[in-house]
C-alpha cells in the first residue's frame, strides 16, 4: 500500500490563480479596510473562505450541464434530479430549491410561529435565521465535549439527547415545531454525529411526537466518519450509511452548493402528504413552478451527476484525509485547534495562537489578516467578531471562542496548495507575540461580519 494518497482526479481545465507580493497584499488588505470580505477574488492566491458553492464538478456534470432540459413543466433533468434524491434520501416528496435556505424557510417558515419551539444539535445561521424569523424559538444541544481539544473523542457533532428531552417535556411537544439534526454539525466546527445518536433521537422523536429533520448538507462526509469510527458500519458502502441515516427522520433540508458538488441549488424532501402539499403550494408562489423551484433544467442534471459522485469511495476518502493532512500537519507545527479534523474545514483556536492579544481586538481578524498578508490566503474569522454582542454600557461580550476556519473546497486545491498554506502558518508562527490586534472603526447592526472596517492597533 502507497502512503501517498493522490487526488482521485487529473485535471481537464484551469483557472489561473493570480500571485501577488507581500506590498501588494497590504496596499489590497488596506483598501478592504482590513476585512478579507472586502477583497476581490483575483487578489486572494488560496480561497479558503467557504467550502459552499466553491466544488469544482466534473466532466460528467458538465456533460449533464450540455444536457440540461429547460421544458416547464416535467422536463427530464427534473426527473432524473427527483429519481436520484429519492433513491438516495427514501423521502417520496421532493422539492427543488435554489439554495438551502430557501428549503428552510419554505419547511420553517410553515412549521413555525411565535409559541413554537425548534431544537437542534446546533442551528446553522441561515436555519437560525429563518426560524427566528417567524418569532418561534430556536434552542442549541450540542453534546458534551464539542468545544473541547480531545482527539480521541469521534463524534462531537452529537446532539445532547438528555437535553432534548428536557426540553420537550418543558415546553410540551405539541410546541415543539422540529428537531433537527445537521449533519455534519457544521457550526460545532465539522464534527460528526453518529448514527447510534441519530437513531436514539429518531426514537425520542416517534415517542413524544415530534417531528425531526435532516439538514443534510454533508451526509456524505458524515458517512465517511461512521464507516471507520462507529462500531458495526465498517462493511457497509457510504451511500448505504446515508440512506439508513435518511431512513430515521420526517423530513430533510438540502444544500446542494456542499455535498451535491454544484455552485448552487438545494431541495427540501418529505413523506407526509399534507406537508407536502403545504410546502409545494409556497414553493411555487415563492421560487418556481414544483418541477424547478429555483433552478435550471442543467442545475439539477449537475446536481443528480454530483450526489451520486460524492459517495464514492475513492471522492470521499481524498476529501476526507485531505482534510485531516493539514489539521494534523499544522497541529505538528503547534499550531493550536480543535481536533479531531472535521470533514469540511480546519479550525484554528486564534485565542491560544495569539496569546497576548485580548478578545476585544480580536485575535481571530488578526489571524485572518496575517493568513492574507503573509500568503495571499483567505479564511474566515468565526469569532467575536462574527458572534460578538454589546451589554449596555457598550463592553464586548464575547463569542464563545475566537475560531478561524479554512473551509476547503471540495476537488479545487491540490497538495501543494495545501503544502503552501501550511509554509504560511509556519512562518506565522514565528511572530505570534509581536502582533496586535484591531479595533472596529464601521460595523452595521446585523451580520457585521460582511462589512465592518477594521483598524489595526500598532
Ligand atoms: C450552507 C448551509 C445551509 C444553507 O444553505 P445555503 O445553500 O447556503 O442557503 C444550511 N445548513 C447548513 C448546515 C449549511 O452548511
Amino acid at each position: 500500500m502507497h502512503k501517498t494518497i493522490i487526488e482521485p482526479f487529473r485535471i481537464k481545465m484551469v483557472e489561473p490563480i493570480y500571485m501577488s507580493t507581500p506590498d501588494q497584499r497590504k496596499q489590497h488588505l488596506e483598501n478592504a479596510k482590513y476585512n478579507p470580505f472586502l477583497l476581490h477574488s483575483d487578489q486572494v492566491i488560496i480561497d479558503l473562505l467557504t467550502d459552499s458553492g466553491t466544488s469544482a464538478m466534473s466532466a460528467n456534470q458538465w456533460a449533464g450541464i450540455m444536457r440540461g432540459d429547460e421544458s416547464y413543466a416535467g422536463a427530464k433533468s427534473w426527473e432524473r434530479f427527483q429519481q436520484t434524491i429519492i433513491d438516495i434520501t427514501g423521502f417520496t416528496h421532493i422539492l427543488p430549491t435554489h439554495q438551502g435556505r430557501a428549503a428552510e424557510r419554505i419547511l420553517y417558515t410553515h412549521l413555525g410561529g411565535p409559541e413554537k419551539v425548534f431544537i437542534s444539535n446546533t442551528h446553522f445561521d441561515t436555519t437560525r435565521a429563518n426560524i427566528e424569523y417567524t418569532h418561534a424559538l430556536a434552542l442549541d444541544c450540542p453534546a458534551d465535549g464539542n468545544i473541547h481539544d480531545n482527539e480521541n473523542q469521534y463524534f462531537k457533532g452529537n446532539i445532547d439527547l438528555h437535553a432534548v428531552e428536557g426540553y420537550i417535556r418543558h415546553y410540551g411537544p405539541e410546541r415543539i415545531a422540529a428537531v433537527i439534526l445537521t449533519v455534519t454539525n457544521n457550526s460545532g466546527g465539522g464534527q460528526p454525529v453518529s448514527m447510534a445518536n441519530a437513531r436514539a433521537l429518531a426514537h425520542m422523536c416517534q415517542q413524544y411526537g415530534v417531528l425531526m429533520v435532516l439538514d443534510c448538507c454533508r451526509i456524505a462526509e458524515n458517512a465517511y466518519f461512521i464507516k471507520h469510527f462507529e462500531e458495526g458500519y465498517s462493511h457497509k458502502t457510504y451511500r448505504e450509511i446515508a440512506q439508513e441515516m435518511f431512513s430515521l427522520a420526517d423530513a430533510a433540508v438540502m444544500s446542494a452548493k456542499k455535498d451535491a458538488l454544484v455552485n448552487m441549488g438545494g431541495f427540501l424532501a418529505m413523506n407526509n402528504d399534507n406537508l407536502a402539499r403545504e410546502c409545494t403550494n409556497v414553493l411555487i408562489i415563492t421560487e418556481g413552478y414544483a418541477t424547478y423551484g429555483g433552478l435550471s433544467g442543467r442545475d439539477m442534471e449537475a446536481i443528480a451527476i454530483g450526489f451520486e459522485e460524492v459517495f464514492r469511495e475513492d471522492y470521499l476518502n481524498y476529501r476526507i484525509k485531505s482534510t485531516t493532512y493539514v489539521g494534523e500537519k499544522l497541529h505538528e507545527l503547534g499550531v493550536p485547534l480543535i481536533r479531531p479534523i472535521g470533514g469540511h474545514a480546519v479550525y484554528i483556536d486564534a485565542k491560544a495562537f495569539y496569546p497576548l492579544i485580548p478578545t476585544h481586538e480580536y485575535p481571530g481578524q488578526r489571524l485572518a489578516c496575517d493568513l492574507y498578508l503573509f500568503g495571499g490566503i483567505r479564511s474566515c474569522e468565526i469569532g467575536s467578531v462574527m458572534f460578538g454582542k454589546y451589554d449596555n454600557a457598550g463592553k464586548l461580550i464575547p463569542a464563545r471562542q475566537e475560531l478561524v476556519r479554512l473551509a476547503i473546497p471540495r476537488r479545487v486545491y491540490t497538495q501543494s496548495h495545501m503544502d503552501y498554506v501550511i509554509e504560511t502558518f509556519a512562518m506565522l508562527m514565528e511572530l505570534r507575540n509581536q502582533r496586535r490586534g484591531f479595533s472596529i472603526a464601521y460595523e452595521p447592526p446585523l451580520l457585521r461580519h460582511f462589512t465592518a472596517h477594521f483598524v489595526p492597533l500598532g
